[in-house]
């Protein structure tokens, strides 16, 4: 696990000298990391892509983005399966040391002129976790009485409510 190479390890090398200038990076790869609360979670099948403007910022570099997801999980009204794709915007700061007095959560350690995007990316999906998803905005769950899917029926009326 040690030696394998992290995809999402940018190299400011490039930016170190030259206060206000700017490179893009966009990454996509596999993503090994479990991300998940019991309801819904990351699936590690689909890669995960990262847009990322770095900037080298008098206090370190600012990161600004968008990373791109799938998410897994089961609907907390309906039980179906949810998959979903995600798109979340980002602002962070990297910096060469993080001291004990900030402990801002959108603020990162530098490994030498690189910057390691994973932590970040688990707090972003880990943030963005809904711990009542729904499969759509308008499902309709499940009839209290009979257990049926509300979602598949055009008109519902309930036999055991008809005896
Ligand atoms: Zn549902
Ligand atoms: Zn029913």
């Amino acid at each position: 696990m040690k030696n394998q190479k992290n995809e999402f390890e940018i190299d400011l090398y490039d930016l170190r000298l030259h206060p206000s200038k700017y490179k893009d990076f966009e990454i996509e790869s596999s993503f090994v990391d479990k991300i998940s609360n019991e309801v819904i979670w990351l699936n590690n099948e689909s890669n995960i892509k990262i847009n990322v403007r770095a900037t080298n910022a008098s206090d370190g570099f600012y990161l600004n983005g968008a990373v791109e997801y799938e998410l897994d999980g089961s609907c907390s009204k309906c039980l179906d399966d949810i998959k979903s794709k995600k798109t979340t915007k980002f602002d962070a700061l990297f910096v060469e040391e993080i001291l004990d007095d900030e402990k801002d959560p959108s603020v990162y350690q530098l490994n030498g002129t690189y910057a390691n995007l994973v932590p970040l990316i688990i707090d972003i999906i880990g943030s963005g976790l809904d711990y009542k998803p729904l499969c759509s905005a308008n499902c309709k769950g499940l009839c209290a009485t009979c257990g049926e899917n509300l979602n598949n029926v055009k008109q519902h009326t309930c036999k055991k409510s008809n005896l």
